[in-house]
């Protein structure tokens, strides 16, 4: 589906919608709420992050015709906060009202194979991969793509769904154990460091962006951003812009979207995958940005004007795992947040989740500074004082 460009924007006062209520839904709430929107949330988890704060929320499953249905009847305009909504709801619901991202955006997110086959057809390089459906493409796999990693096509997130393999006998036994499901085998990188770009383009194909996220990730969960100037080189910062925006354009995305990069040890850059949607690693923008990422998704729904974010502040952001609310052994403890907050720029977000469970995300900590310096240092202290390992 083409962007429509003939739609007036929606102004405060109007309903926005979002598929969802996660962390990210919850955010994109507050935001919306802030700017004088109304919002509704469609999530079958009653105690969702988003619900607990959204004026509407419709507690069915994504599937569910009647859900989907009130959902368009209280809605101006919807979003998505999960990349794994069923194309075929956002396309239900595109027929009653404005959805951005597009299902046809989403669908290629949601798919490792169409997404790598997107990076292809926008000539931004990617890891070399080949597409695992049958015995037969598993039995004609080049030994070129060992060491690899083995990734489900889809329902994939924070490294869960991967199998790192390095002989044909253990890319066998892994295919195997995904439940021969749809898979890529990727070619296992020599990385130098990661990152990402978070980019909002306007139903006019208009886009903005944000700073280059320089990204460390834990056990595949991400676990700290740093974003400030130098933290990449600047030609290599361009070319993720660049090619950051040439992949929304080819999309004919309408909404934000973060595209994730390695750098590799020779200095390449790598496209690894995108999310339809804001992401963990735009985080820092709420307190480093004029202009955060939920700013810029609520400004894609409601087919406001975009304009270029500043960053005002080195930033650092620290995720908060649910391993923080445990001393050692399995007691249970509450994190240090006097002592945190004590420390100079520290903001802390969190999700409202219930149960703190060991690698789940229970929020952030963003560090904003004068100087990079001064941010990475108080990043460092707040992070010893939560039992976060240096970084
Ligand atoms: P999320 O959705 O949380 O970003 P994911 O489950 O989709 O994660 P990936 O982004 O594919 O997983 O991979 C998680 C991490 O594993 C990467 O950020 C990177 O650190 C490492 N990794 C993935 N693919 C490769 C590769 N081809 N070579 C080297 N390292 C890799
Ligand atoms: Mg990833």
């Amino acid at each position: 589906m083409s962007a429509d460009n003939t739609l007036a924007p929606l102004l405060p006062g109007a309903t926005l919608g979002v598929l969802g209520g996660g962390q990210l839904g919850r955010m994109f709430v507050h935001q919306a709420q802030g700017m004088g929107y109304f919002t509704a949330v469609l999530d079958a988890d009653p105690t969702s992050p988003a619900r607990l704060v959204s004026h509407h929320h419709i507690q069915t499953g994504y599937e569910d015709p009647q859900g989907l249905a009130e959902l368009a009847r209280l809605s101006d305009a919807v979003t998505t906060e999960f990349e794994n909504v069923p194309a075929a709801a956002l396309a239900a619901l595109a027929a009653q009202r404005p959805v951005s991202p597009a299902a046809s955006a989403v669908s290629v997110a949601q798919d490792r194979a169409r997404e790598k086959a997107h990076f292809v057809a926008c000539g931004v390089p990617c890891a070399p991969y080949a597409v695992i459906e049958t015995a037969e493409q598993l039995a004609a796999v080049s030994s070129d793509l060992l060491p690899g990693i083995l990734k489900t096509a889809r329902m994939g997130y924070d490294g869960k769904g991967q199998v790192r393999v390095k002989t044909p006998a253990e890319l066998a036994a892994a295919w195997d154990s995904v439940g021969k499901v749809p898979c890529v085998l990727e070619k296992m990188l020599p990385l130098a460091l990661e990152c990402s770009v978070i980019v909002a383009r306007g139903a006019d194909g208009g886009t903005v962006h944000l700073p280059v996220q320089r990204n460390l990730h834990r056990d595949g969960i991400l676990a700290v951003t740093e974003v400030f100037e130098q933290n990449l080189p600047p030609a290599l910062a361009q070319q993720a812009v660049a090619a950051a925006v040439s992949i929304a354009n080819g999309l004919q995305y309408v909404g934000v979207l973060c595209v994730e990069f390695f750098v590799l040890q020779d200095g390449s850059l790598v496209v690894n995958e995108i999310a339809p949607r804001p992401h963990n690693s735009g985080h820092y923008s709420q307190n480093a940005c004029d202009v955060s990422q939920f700013e810029l998704q609520v400004r894609t729904v409601a087919r406001l004007p975009l304009t270029q974010p500043r960053q005002h502040s080195p930033a650092v952001m620290l995720n908060l795992l649910g391993d923080l609310w445990f001393a050692h052994g399995d007691a249970a403890q509450t994190p240090p947040w006097a002592e945190v907050l004590a420390l100079p720029g520290t903001h802390l977000h969190l999700y409202g989740k219930r149960d703190a469970k060991r690698g789940r995300k229970m929020g952030h900590l963003n560090i904003t500074a004068a100087t990079p310096e001064a941010a990475r240092a108080t990043a460092l202290q707040a992070a010893a004082l939560l039992g976060i390992a240096p970084f």
